[in-house]
């Protein structure tokens, strides 16, 4: 068994919009050596994993989160592999790995700089910005498979990368690693780069506690904050501790201790909005973990419906 011992932690303090209950048994692994071995007892014992990196995108149950959860951020080594590939611990931060391939003079991850989560999180979201995405740079990703008991490698083809989409369930695949391919560039342009990316997300996104892109683009030229700026949701609607941000029709921010269960009412009212206005269908880029209520599975069922 590890020598990491469980904790019980409180999910809003380990999620972007310091939401979320209880976490029963809680690991905060600092090597692969000791997260393979939760791992593979969690195997053992049957019991129900989740696995958390930054919680960018997440929304964690108000009633928190039973069985195991393993925070991965504690994972945050790198390891150059060749003048232009390098490999991250799952942890790593993503304006960490952004600032290492800065430092490499490397192009290709400047989208990183300003998005909160971790290398696993990237991976399984896919996650991107400025016409960037994950995929784009991922050669190999080394996960623990909990179906087979075993660590695997697994290249861009099994990945199935989509919009913030991959073939990585969380449930059954725990990203230990990943190696990224990026192109030789030139330092001053990607630092002028990152910087106007900060810039422009301190001037467009909120400040108060969030989990980013609540919907995703129902299509390219439909972004969903401007579909909720149409329908007047910016700075107005309001469910429980939760309202649309006054910056972004695309961002719930936590205002006033809200719930899991307000922010789901509030993005029902959104997509449901979206549907009749314009007939489209807007399907969640957050993600709901934890111990849902039934009045919180019903409305997770018809927001992600069809999907
Ligand atoms: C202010 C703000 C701005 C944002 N901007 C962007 C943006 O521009 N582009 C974008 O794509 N996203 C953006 N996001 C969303 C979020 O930061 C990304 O989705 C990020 O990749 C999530 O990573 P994470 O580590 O926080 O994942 P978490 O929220 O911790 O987890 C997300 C999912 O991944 C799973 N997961 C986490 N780690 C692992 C692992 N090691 N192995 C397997 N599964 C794992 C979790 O179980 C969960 O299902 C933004 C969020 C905020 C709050």
């Amino acid at each position: 068994m590890s020598t990491c011992m469980p904790q019980v932690l409180l999910g809003a303090n380990f999620t972007t919009y310091r939401i979320g209950g209880p976490l029963e048994e809680a690991y905060q692994p600092a090597s692969e050596a000791e997260l393979t071995a939760i791992l593979k007892e969690t195997h053992r014992a049957g019991k129900q994993l989740t696995v958390l990196g930054w919680g960018g995108n997440s929304i964690i149950a108000s009633q928190g989160i039973s069985g195991v959860t393993v925070i991965t951020r504690k994972l945050d080594w790198v390891e150059p592999k060749s003048p232009t590939r390098i490999a991250f611990g799952a942890g790593v931060h993503m304006a960490k790995s952004a600032s290492v391939a800065l430092k490499h003079a490397l192009t290709g991850g400047e989208y990183m700089i300003g998005i909160p989560g971790t290398i696993g999180g990237a991976v399984r979201m896919n996650a991107g910005a400025l016409g960037q995405e994950t995929s784009d740079l991922v050669r190999s990703v080394t996960l623990f498979n909990l179906e087979t008991g075993s660590i695997e490698s697994w290249q861009p083809e099994q990945l199935g990368f989509s919009y913030r989409k991959s073939a990585i369930d969380p449930q059954k695949h725990i990203v230990l690693s990943a190696e990224l391919e990026f192109l030789p560039g030139d330092a001053a342009q990607i630092s002028e780069m990152m910087d106007k990316s900060i810039s422009f997300r301190k001037t467009h996104h909120p400040k108060e506690p969030n989990g980013g892109s609540v919907f995703k683009n129902p299509s390219k030229e439909m972004p969903a904050g401007k579909l909720m700026e149409e329908l007047g949701a910016k700075g107005n609607w309001r469910e429980g501790g939760v309202m649309v941000s006054p910056l972004h029709g695309n961002f719930i921010v936590n205002v006033d201790n809200g719930t899991s269960t307000d922010v789901l009412k509030l993005m029902l009212r959104m997509k449901r909005a979206i549907h009749e206005r314009y007939g489209l269908d807007a399907h969640p880029e957050n993600l709901l973990l934890g111990d849902a209520t039934d009045e919180e599975l019903a409305m997770w069922q018809e927001l992600t419906a069809g999907h």
